[in-house]
């Protein structure tokens, strides 16, 4: 029995057995095997999903021995990598091949499957989540067949799994359309938040990636906006100097340093909180795509994130600042929103939805239950559905009147995995038992 925690340490399992296959054969015969024996298996990412979606005590799967690029076109950006392939590596061999991931989210830790597999996404009102840049999947089934699916061949499942929270089958290769590399110019600048909310639309539109921090307590917003640079354009990226300053010293470790404050001196996060909000500060520069996408997260904390309508962010953000000063335990953390386009995948929390992602942290290790749940109740009257990685506690009666494909995706998952061979107690929850 290894015991097996996530990032967050908010998931821990003890599986009987860790499966790591290094070929498609092996990963198809470690499935039969399982199902043959009438045993549950759940594959496993990075372990940054915040809920139990990856957790399992029976057999677990990991990937990290299945990696790398198997294909790759340059001219059209079709690439097929392996499923335990981390971002950080792909965002990295895809750069040696002069092509790029159109959308990223805040860290490159995951791996592709995992990413995909829990609806994972950046910012951009005219971009979707990562799962939106797969052409075709390729998944080894319950009964041990292997699989591929794309818009042309079985649409269904691949409209499933695309983000398909490991329930369908263990992903063997992602085919992605890439596209050629490109730089951003990143702009980032503290603004009050009434004047951010009011030019929201505006700005949400104007810019390729748009997003805010708030800073509870604080007046002030942090605003990113990042954008596309014209092919062949000369960068500025921060020297290293700036960047150990910036990431590593304020974001991380200043930052840590006033956490630890307050969890130890409750009362000492809203004055703090004041404070750095006040002291944002601007920065300008510009650098190859996927490292200004992504940056260095080592203060752990806690997160929950629902996507509403686009419409409906104001309403639930003017709630949300109403809720935080009422809250018994203060907030240490940040509230993160960001926006995606429509898509059409079954269970992505875009679908069918221009969006807007509002998500809630704090501190590890500080009171986040009443904060999260309050704010699961007002983003859930506007409609709000639960990133699939974080943390939520609905169940698939709540969550089949928010995806009005659920039916579709209970009916592909009753028919790739008729008796329930990759469920998990989360699974359970939130889709409802198997078969
Ligand atoms: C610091 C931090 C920052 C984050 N930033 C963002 C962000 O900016 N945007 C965002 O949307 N999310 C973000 N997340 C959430 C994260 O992207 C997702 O939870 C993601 O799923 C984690 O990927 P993983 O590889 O760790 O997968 P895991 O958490 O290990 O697994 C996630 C799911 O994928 C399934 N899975 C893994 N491999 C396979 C496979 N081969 N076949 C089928 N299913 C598989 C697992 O069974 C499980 O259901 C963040 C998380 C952290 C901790």
């Amino acid at each position: 029995m290894t015991a097996w925690t996530n990032w967050a340490g908010t998931a821990t399992a003890h599986p009987q057995r860790v499966h790591r296959p290094r070929s498609d054969a092996e990963l198809a015969e470690t499935v039969t095997r399982i199902a043959v024996d009438g045993r549950t298996v759940r594959p496993r990412g990075s372990g940054h999903s915040f809920s139990h979606i990856a957790a399992t005590d029976s057999d677990a799967i990991d990937l990290s021995a299945w990696t790398g690029i198997v294909a790759a076109d340059t001219g059209t950006g079709r690439v097929t990598v392996r499923a335990g392939t981390t971002l950080r590596a792909l965002n990295a061999d895809l750069d040696r091949l002069g092509l790029a991931m159109t959308n990223l989210g805040d860290i490159d830790a995951q791996t592709i499957a995992g990413a995909i597999s829990t609806g994972t996404h950046g910012t951009g009102a005219r971009y979707g989540g990562i799962s939106t840049q797969v052409a075709e999947l390729e998944l080894v089934l319950a009964d041990g067949s292997v699989t591929r699916c794309s818009s042309r061949r079985r649409p269904d499942l691949f409209a499933a799994a695309r983000v398909g929270l490991g329930a369908l089958g263990v992903i063997s290769t992602v085919t992605l359309m890439c596209e050629p590399a490109f730089a951003l110019d990143a702009r980032e600048y503290p603004a009050p938040l009434g004047q951010v909310l009011e030019g929201f639309d505006e700005s949400a539109a104007d810019n390729d990636h748009f997003e805010f921090y708030w800073f509870p307590y604080g007046s002030k917003a942090l605003v990113k906006c990042n954008n596309r640079l014209p092919v062949g354009s000369t960068t500025a990226p921060l020297s290293r100097f700036r960047q150990l300053v910036d990431y590593e010293v304020v974001e991380n470790a200043a930052f840590g340093a006033l956490c630890r404050i307050g969890r130890a001196v409750p009362r000492s996060v809203r004055p703090l909180g004041r404070a750095a909000s006040s002291v944002l500060s601007a920065r300008a520069y510009s650098d190859v795509s996927y490292r200004v996408f992504v940056t260095h997260r080592a203060v752990r904390f806690v997160e929950s994130e629902f996507a509403v309508p686009r419409e409906a962010l104001h309403g639930v953000l003017a709630e949300l600042r109403a809720l935080v000063p009422k809250l018994h335990d203060p907030v240490a953390f940040p509230v993160e929103v960001r926006v995606a386009a429509a898509d059409d995948i079954w269970l992505s929390t875009a679908y069918r939805r221009d969006t807007a992602y509002v998500a809630v942290h704090q501190f590890v290790g500080m009171p986040y239950r009443k904060y999260f749940a309050e704010f699961a109740a007002i983003a859930g009257a506007a409609g709000g559905r639960p990133h699939w990685g974080k943390m939520h506690d609905l169940d698939a009666v709540s969550l089949r009147e928010r995806y009005p494909r659920f039916d579709d995706f209970l009916r592909v998952r009753k028919e790739v995995d008729p008796t329930g061979v990759f469920t998990n107690d989360y699974l359970d929850r939130v889709l409802g038992p198997a078969g």
